[in-house]
């Protein structure tokens, strides 16, 4: 097979938490890597006080983090652990509790901000000599390379070749579009209100989500006593509940919690995302993949969106390595393929999962509250079942890449 020569070998367009994290997965391999990021790393950088776009994030995905030797960039800013999670129905009698004590753990993950994040393996991806963080720097088009490769142009002006192109571009994925494959899917008419807020009592290092009729509600823990907040709601209640001043507000979000945490006595910048459901037909075309968001987009219910793009990166990751390895064309569609088959019936089954539990708990029939409510007591008291759910969710189960398992 003859290759033309290009100026990469691989160009990740988006250096979000999924790009950066397959950047700095391949940092080490005989590669040539350009990292494209459309915001200016000052943009990036956190800041002094915590961000109000946090993520819970997986063990399975604290240990890319720690393979990648970014872990240590994230806990020099601020991460939280958090131990258990209480989940129960505004409507009803149901409940679940998970507790890491009870299934032999010391924690269940971490909520960071997303920034925290980025920019720690953006800052891991820097000093790697394989990668060149071109960092403000927008794909604009891409077009097949006659043969093998694509070629693309920044909104610069500059071009480069490159035999793999990424897509780590996020929902709207310019690469998506340029390649042709088209997504499926449906928007929630939900949009999630998200922020920090004090409650007058403890949060106890726990994650807590009530479900109400309009979609649910949780307060995740924060190291510095706060929680962070993600309303799910109909957008019209979003838009509301953004114009309400600061005290309003907080007797509004009281309520609706239940007052589980008693007052809220501080209330920080609010923020709205709207919430939708999308999924890629294809992850991969010859000399091209999609990772992250640009391949899949979840219900942010169960904080699973970027824990399965970064399972997608350490994939694509342990696919083109051992293609390399076996002396294999990497960014060949065989090669690649291997990638989308391995990780999506994951990534669909989650999506389907999250979809089924949004319906479930948005439904007012009585007969479905009363299933919901019956069904969370009884997985609350089928220990083995329980388990397993919190194992898959904390990424301690299942067909994991190398760089998420466990060491050892
Ligand atoms: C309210 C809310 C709460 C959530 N909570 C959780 C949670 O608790 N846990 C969890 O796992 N997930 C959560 N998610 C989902 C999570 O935020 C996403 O799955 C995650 O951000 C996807 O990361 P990504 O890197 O694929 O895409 P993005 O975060 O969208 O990053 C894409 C990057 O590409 C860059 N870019 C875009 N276009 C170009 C271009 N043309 N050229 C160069 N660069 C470009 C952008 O600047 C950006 O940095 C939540 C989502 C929402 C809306």
């Amino acid at each position: 097979m003859s290759l033309v020569t290009t100026d990469y070998d691989l160009i990740i367009a988006g250096g979000g938490m999924v790009g950066s994290a397959l950047a700095c997965a391949l940092g080490a391999a005989d590669l040539k890597i350009a990292l494209l990021e459309g915001a200016p790393l000052e943009r990036i950088r956190p800041g002094l006080d915590l961000d109000s776009r946090v993520s819970a994030i997986s063990r399975a995905s604290q240990r890319i983090f720690a393979a990648v030797a970014a872990w240590d960039g994230m806990t020099a800013w601020r991460v939280s652990p958090f131990r258990d999670m209480r989940v129960w129905d505004a409507t009803g009698f149901g409940s679940i509790h998970f507790d890491s004590a009870d299934l032999g753990e010391p924690l269940l993950g971490w909520i960071i901000e997303n920034r925290v994040i980025q920019y720690a393996l953006l800052e891991r991806a820097r000093q790697l000599p394989a990668v060149d963080l071109l960092c403000p720097a927008v794909l604009e088009t891409a077009e097949p390379l006659p043969g093998n490769g694509w070629r693309v142009r920044l909104n610069d002006g500059r071009e480069f070749t490159t035999r793999l192109l990424v897509g780590a571009d996020g929902a709207q994925s310019k690469v998506r579009q340029l390649a042709g494959i088209d997504t499926g899917g449906w928007g929630y008419a939900q949009k999630a209100v998200v922020g920090n807020v004090r409650t007058a009592e403890s949060h106890q290092e726990t994650a807590w989500q009530r479900f109400l009729p309009a979609g649910p509600l949780a307060f995740l823990p924060l190291h510095d006593g706060r929680c962070s907040i993600v309303w799910s709601t109909t957008p019209e209640q979003a838009d509301s509940l953004l114009a309400l001043d600061d005290s309003a507000f907080a007797e509004a979000l009281a309520e609706a919690f239940d007052r589980r945490l008693g007052s809220i006595v501080e209330v920080g910048p609010r923020g709205a995302f709207p919430l939708r459901l999308q999924h890629a037909h294809a992850y991969v075309k010859p000399g091209l993949a999609l990772i992250g968001d640009a391949a899949h987009v979840v219900h942010p219910l169960a904080g699973q969106g970027v824990n399965l793009g970064l399972l997608d990166a350490a994939t694509l990751a342990e696919v083109i390595l051992d293609a390399l390895v076996a002396g294999q064309d990497f960014a060949s569609f065989k090669t690649l393929r291997r990638y989308e088959r391995w990780r999506k019936g994951d990534n669909l089954l989650m999506l389907g999962v999250m979809d089924g539990f949004k319906r479930l708990f948005g439904a007012s029939l009585p007969p479905v509250r009363l299933l919901r409510n019956v069904g969370l007591n009884l997985t609350d008291a089928a220990g083995p079942l329980k388990n397993l759910i919190a194992r898959r969710a904390m990424g301690l189960e299942g067909d994991l890449p190398r760089l998420a398992r466990a060491a050892g």
